[in-house]
């Protein structure tokens, strides 16, 4: 931040700029705090405003890593538990003692598998779910979607300078 009247460097808690004087803040009719003169939004909305957005991306938020893994997890554990008993006590008449071994291997390789299929649908689905959500966010929220608009303008200004 730099005084508007001199444009020397200020610092965000300076009320005054101590090189010319010139008042930095003023108190902000939305919110009732100091702020910064000439801000485009109010600070207390947009901390506001993002702080429920972070709130609502997580609430809920579809963990794609689980719903992929445990239920791999889950068929893979069958899948070795029903193979190990069957070839080992021969009880299942269908089954030969082969396709049980089968099915254990099968099943072995269906747990390893679980991890990098749980990161990969994470990879590839979690980043789209969270831009979903997020539009929803703003669709559901038009005043806090305004402030962070308005926020986002603010700092591509005075990212600019
Ligand atoms: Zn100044
Ligand atoms: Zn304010």
């Amino acid at each position: 931040m730099t005084c508007p009247k001199c444009n020397k460097a200020a610092q965000a808690e300076w009320l005054f700029c101590p090189f010319c004087q010139n008042p930095l803040k003023e108190k902000c009719p939305e919110c009732g705090e100091m702020e910064w003169i000439g801000r485009i939004v109010c600070k207390s909305l947009v901390d506001e405003a993002r702080t429920k957005q972070v709130e609502y991306l997580k609430q809920g938020t579809p963990d794609l890593f689980e719903k992929t893994v445990l239920p791999m997890i889950v068929l893979s554990a069958a899948m070795i538990l029903f193979g190990a008993y069957v070839s080992e006590y021969h009880k299942v008449a269908w089954i030969t003692k082969t396709t049980a071994e089968i099915i254990t291997v099968v099943g072995g390789l269906i747990g390893c598998a679980s991890i990098p299929a749980g990161l990969l649908t994470e990879a590839k689905f979690g980043v789209r779910s969270e831009a979903k959500k997020r539009q929803k966010f703003l669709q559901k929220f038009p005043e806090y979607a305004e402030i962070l608009e308005k926020a986002k303008s603010a700092e591509a200004e005075s990212s600019d300078e």
